[in-house]
């Protein structure tokens, strides 16, 4: 049984305005295949792995019944920021930086709210989304880290994983890979390259929770466990992974589901006190006819599922 939808974001992300993807049920719940748009198949087939793992095997036993989430604050000005955050519930904050909209000094202010809005025992990362070279990386680390009064992280600053380390000698943030980590051997280039002092890691791009729990055993570093802007169905499979992971010592970046308009189910995974549970299976899309895909998209869906199933 499979199942397309298409929701629509709040705001425009990765260039998108609508997220697309299919549900599939199997013996062992639901499970959801999701790749961007811009995959090719063969960059899919791990996101299929991870889909056909919930729906046929379902999930390991997890070792935590609850994971903290930090709360996400896109480009906005400072006041919506701090509103943001005060909303959200959560302790730790990502804050979107180095955005062409938005200048450094923009970029301080915003996590200087940030740090009023959570107090002195709030965390605060940032997330560059690999934006600067080495010299502007560590100038800006170094002005947002004084302006946060303390960062918990700085999330990929630079491309490359050479620049990545470098980044890494020069300043005395941590240092957070997530775009440099997108398959399965990634993790280990970085960990080999000291490139890094946390792993962003998602079940999708690895191949499933399993596969993700041998990456990042492999790789030996603290790992912080995000989504991939999944519905509900996605976000349990991400949650099963933090709940799995023998330690966690940073909140993870699984509560997405505000970032869209609507969800396949009625049994939302939407943080509470900035926790989410660890569920064992994914929640019945129940909803999923609301949010059902063209017959165009649907057709679309069905191909690109055969493909990567034939590969
Ligand atoms: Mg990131």
């Amino acid at each position: 049984m499979e199942f397309v939808y298409a929701v629509p974001f709040h705001n425009r992300f990765r260039g998108i305005t609508v997220r697309e993807g299919m549900l599939l049920r199997g013996p062992a719940g639901w499970g959801e295949f999701c790749p961007f748009e811009d995959y090719s198949d063969t960059e899919s087939a791990p996101w299929l792995a991870a889909a056909v793992e919930a729906s046929d095997l379902g999930w390991p036993a997890p070792v935590r019944n609850r994971v903290e989430v930090n709360t996400t604050v896109p480009v906005v000005s400072a006041e919506r920021a701090y509103e943001l955050v005060a909303a959200s519930g959560c302790r730790t904050a990502k804050v979107k930086v180095a955005d062409p909209r938005s200048s450094l000094v923009d970029d301080c202010e915003r996590v200087a709210a940030v740090r009023a809005a959570l107090g002195d025992t709030g965390m605060i990362r940032v997330d560059a989304n690999a934006a600067w070279d080495v010299d502007t990386a560590v100038n800006s680390i170094r002005e947002l880290d004084h302006a946060a009064g303390g960062l918990e992280y700085v999330e990929q600053p630079c491309p490359s994983i050479e620049d990545l380390a470098t980044v890494r000698r020069k300043v005395e943030v941590r240092i957070a890979a997530d775009e440099s980590i997108r398959r399965a051997e990634d993790p280990l280039k970085v960990a080999v390259a000291e490139a890094a002092d946390v792993a962003v890691i998602k079940v999708a791009p690895l191949g499933g929770v399993r596969r993700a729990l041998e990456v990042a055993e492999a790789c030996g570093l603290p790992c912080v466990v995000s989504s991939a802007v999944e519905t509900s169905v996605g976000l349990a499979a991400g949650l099963a992974l933090a709940g799995a992971l023998p330690s966690l010592d940073f909140a993870c970046g699984l509560g997405t589901r505000s970032l869209l308009t609507a969800d396949v189910t009625s049994d939302e995974l939407s943080p509470v006190d900035g926790y989410l549970p660890v569920p064992r299976t994914a929640p019945e899309p129940d909803r999923a006819e609301a949010v059902a895909a063209s017959p165009e998209v649907q057709a679309k869906w069905q191909a690109r599922l055969a493909r990567v199933r034939a590969l």
